[in-house]
């Protein structure tokens, strides 16, 4: 018989079904075979070869002498006083990536990255200061998941949401989070509901036209932070190539679901997008397409140039919004003792409480 080369990366965890499907053929298995590795590896998060009591044991045995299943390790978690935990995680190559478990009394919400890095610059932003080292693959982003569903003994069945908000920018590595979207939202594997999947970007417009094309695809969610194009580019240069306008427009032709709606997180720094004139303008902005919004107080990091507004002028805003019939929420950043906050992952503090 015709001797294999081994996998390139010796791992089968985070492989998509189709590469499963790759696999079982060059093992001369049929297709219904990486089905049932697919079921195996993500629905009962099986990690040893010998758990498949689905597959053959001369199946088992060769696919542990072509690959191991290995998740992502956990390097350092910390936890927060409203029990987020935030982990870093070791990836194959040495590079770092972040990501945070929230739990709620009926879910979690998993805020993972896309990028080590980001190559968008946003100057208030701890992961823009960082630059870019590289994306992530559909693997890596899938690995975040099942590393925090194993590692958090998440109950099966228990709803997630997974919100990419983490480091980097989404749209810019578009490919592999929607292959890793369609990983975690396939039926035989762990099933994630893809309205409970949230891509948030910067703003790239064509990126947003893209992501629309995509059925099924996550939801959409737009980083706002500014109501005019003077302050908007500022603080975020993506602003200067694709300004409020043209950013409306693409919005405004995102093909939504009848009861889909863009979420638009807005951030509050002191003295940027805190005044009552922002709320006005952010109002106009909101209801140009079925929208909700996220009003987000800015978290300063040692090294940010920039504040967090007063609670004042945050809950003035939040209020106003709502009288103009807006759905608005204020998101008191879950994490925020430990730069857990989504879009802050970058940031290490040493106080931080290691576990
Ligand atoms: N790159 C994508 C997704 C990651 S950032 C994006 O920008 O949308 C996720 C969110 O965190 C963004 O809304 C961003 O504006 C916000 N964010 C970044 N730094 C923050 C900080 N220091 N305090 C509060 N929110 C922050
Ligand atoms: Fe990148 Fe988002 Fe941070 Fe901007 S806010 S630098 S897009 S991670």
């Amino acid at each position: 018989m015709e001797s294999l080369l081994p996998l390139s990366s010796g791992n089968a965890a985070g492989m998509s079904l189709g590469e499963l499907n790759s696999l079982c053929q060059r093992l001369g298995e049929a297709k219904y075979r990486a089905a049932q590795i697919f079921e195996g590896m993500y629905r009962h998060r099986w990690r040893d070869w010998n758990q498949f009591s689905n597959l053959s044991k001369d199946l088992r045995g060769r696919l542990a002498s072509e690959a191991r299943v290995e998740w992502l390790a956990i390097e350092q978690s910390v936890v927060s006083s409203d029990a987020s935990v935030k982990h870093t995680l070791k990836l194959a190559d040495g590079c770092e990536t972040e990501c945070v478990y929230m739990p709620y009394e009926n879910r979690a919400t998993l805020c993972i990255s896309s990028q080590v890095g980001c190559a968008m610059a946003c100057s208030f932003c701890a992961t823009g200061a960082m630059g870019i080292k590289r994306n992530l693959t559909a693997a890596e982003m899938v690995g975040q998941v099942m590393s925090l569903v194993i590692h958090h003994k998440h109950p099966n069945g228990t709803p997630i949401n997974i919100v990419f908000m983490g480091m980097g920018e989404p749209l810019h590595n578009l490919g592999h989070v929607m292959d890793a979207f369609f990983t975690l939202s396939h039926p035989k594997g762990m099933a994630v509901p893809p309205w409970r999947v949230t891509v948030s970007t910067s703003g790239l417009v064509p990126g947003i036209a893209r992501l629309g094309e995509y059925n099924p695809r996550p939801r959409l969610a737009l980083s706002l932070n500014a109501t005019s194009d003077d302050v908007r580019s500022k603080i975020m240069p993506v602003n200067s190539v694709w300004g409020l306008e043209k950013l409306a427009l693409a919005l405004r032709s995102f093909p939504l679901g009848p009861d889909e709606l863009i979420t638009l997180e807005y951030v509050l720094i002191a003295g940027y997008s805190d005044s009552a004139e922002d709320a006005e303008r952010l109002s106009r902005f909101a209801g140009r397409f079925p929208s909700k919004i996220n009003l987000i107080p800015y978290n300063s990091w040692p090294g940010s140039a920039f504040s967090s507004p007063d609670e004042a002028d945050l809950n003035r805003m939040g209020r106003y919004l709502a009288e103009r019939g807006h759905i608005v929420s204020i998101r008191r950043s879950r994490g925020q003792d430990i730069g857990g906050a989504c879009g802050q992952l970058a940031f290490h503090n040493r106080s931080e409480r290691a576990i």
